[in-house]
């Protein structure tokens, strides 16, 4: 009997494929049919190293038996459980697990299914905050320029990546964005945190002041920008925001949708970087990326400003069918535990440096303008062809899948981001075989 699975299906029109070239895919699909912890299967039999841990969220790697078997056992016990004004253990027990690893004060957590969903309810939850404590003028909510927080309108709004903007016209009014912190001249091929750049925070100061303090919500940004090319902040960068937000009586909101969960060898880039955000928001590795689920979590101040308004009523007109959904539960604590018992929250820590030696390693391959790394995260930047600000890197791409690599990119960056269970021969495999795809002639 033929094995269906190497069998690709005849007929690709019908599912329109999210952020991708569907014309130029369906001329000659990719197509994953099996993953086992470093690598995936293709459909013409081919092995895969997974260099990016999917889209940066199976941070355990792939197909883990305690995480498939807890999603069995609980699609086999309960399946679902309404949201709203009911529950089920597993999503309290979750809540608990989480507070108990995130930074002391975030003490409450929101469930959502996905980054967009989590950076959506972050910035509703920070307007009703304001309202609910009478500070309803605060309606401002600040971004930065080449920032990626998923594609619902809140996030989109705040967002600034001009690609995804400007299809959707006026998006959020209210919102402004400071600058990005990338900068190639004076920081190029910086091992770890950036050197120059600090003074870029008090951009936020020059923003705040110029449509009056008193009307900023909040502040969100990735610790790390990750989608836009791995833009680490200069040293001191992330702490000085969180003077002038609390100066100002501001949220800050850490997107943490890439960075939490082990990516920097702590459990959230909020420790790493020694600063605390009022709301997070975290998905991905929440569940290993095996199923959609996202969790805002909250300093107890926040929770607390909705919980003393009056009894019986619901504080937080905000919810999903699925938040807290018992699958997703139970695949998200048994991926926590995963981590627990392999040490894959420390793990970027040890290998760092391995990884960072690797990376750099490729300086001197031709076109390569910068490289960038922190934790088991790293971006290579290419110079691009005259005219084509994507095409040298999409190549490399390609033909990085055709050796059997998984590398992402955005613009001319290539952006890496391993499972966390990489071994040192593995990240030797992976910029070996990157060198070969970058020396030929892409
Ligand atoms: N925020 C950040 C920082 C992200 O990197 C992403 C996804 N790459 C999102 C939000 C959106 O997550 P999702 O695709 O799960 O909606």
């Amino acid at each position: 009997m033929s094995d269906r699975r190497n069998v690709a299906p005849n007929d690709l029109e019908a599912f329109w494929m999210p952020f991708t070239a569907n014309r130029q895919f369906k001329k000659a699909p990719r197509l994953f049919v099996g993953a086992k912890d470093m690598r995936y299967t293709t459909n013409d039999g081919r092995e895969v190293l997974d260099g990016t841990a999917g889209l940066w969220c199976v941070n355990a790697g792939h197909c883990r038996p305690k995480i498939t078997e807890a999603i069995r056992e609980q699609a086999g016990e309960l399946d679902y459980a309404p949201a709203f004004q009911l529950g089920h253990p597993k999503a309290f027990e979750l809540a608990n697990r989480l507070v108990d690893l995130a930074p002391k004060g975030m003490g409450h957590v929101f469930y959502t299914n996905s980054g967009s969903e989590s950076v959506d309810t972050a910035l509703k939850m920070a307007l009703a905050y304001h309202r609910v404590r009478g500070e309803g003028g605060r309606f401002r909510l600040i971004g930065r320029e080449r920032a990626y927080h998923g594609i619902n309108f809140g996030g989109t709004s705040v967002g600034g990546i001009v690609t995804n903007r400007k299809m959707f016209g006026t998006l959020l009014t209210g919102v402004d964005h400071i600058p990005h912190t990338h900068l190639p001249d004076q920081n190029a091929f910086t091992r770890g945190e950036p050197e120059h750049g600090l003074h870029l925070a008090n951009e936020l100061e020059r923003v705040v002041a110029l449509h009056d303090p008193s009307t900023v919500a909040a502040v969100i940004v990735e610790p790390v920008a990750g989608s836009t090319g791995v833009l680490i902040p200069p040293k001191g960068y992330l702490k000085r925001l969180r003077e002038i937000c609390d100066k100002h009586g501001i949220l800050l909101i850490f997107d943490e949708v890439i960075t939490g969960f082990g990516r920097l060898g702590t459990p959230f880039a909020a420790d790493y970087f020694g600063v605390t955000p009022d709301i997070m928001t975290t998905a991905k590795g929440l569940t290993n990326g095996v199923i959609p689920m996202g969790a805002v979590l909250v300093k107890d101040e926040i929770h607390d400003a909705f919980m003393n308004g009056p009894e019986h009523m619901i504080e937080f007109m905000h919810g999903y069918t699925y938040s807290g959904n018992p699958i997703a539960s139970a695949a998200a604590l048994a991926t926590l535990e995963t981590y627990q018992d392999e040490g894959l929250l420390t793990r970027a820590a040890e290998l760092s440096d391995y990884w960072a030696e690797g990376l750099h390693s490729l300086k001197d391959c031709p076109h390569v303008i910068d490289i960038r790394n922190l934790g088991l995260i790293g971006a290579i930047e290419l110079e691009s062809l005259p005219g084509e600000p994507t095409k040298r890197a999409f190549n490399a791409f390609l033909k990085a899948y055709e050796s059997g690599l998984l590398i992402r990119t955005t613009g001319d960056i290539i952006a890496l981001s391993p499972p966390l269970i990489i071994s040192k021969a593995e990240i030797d495999e992976l910029f070996d075989k990157l060198r070969t795809v970058l020396m030929n002639n892409i």
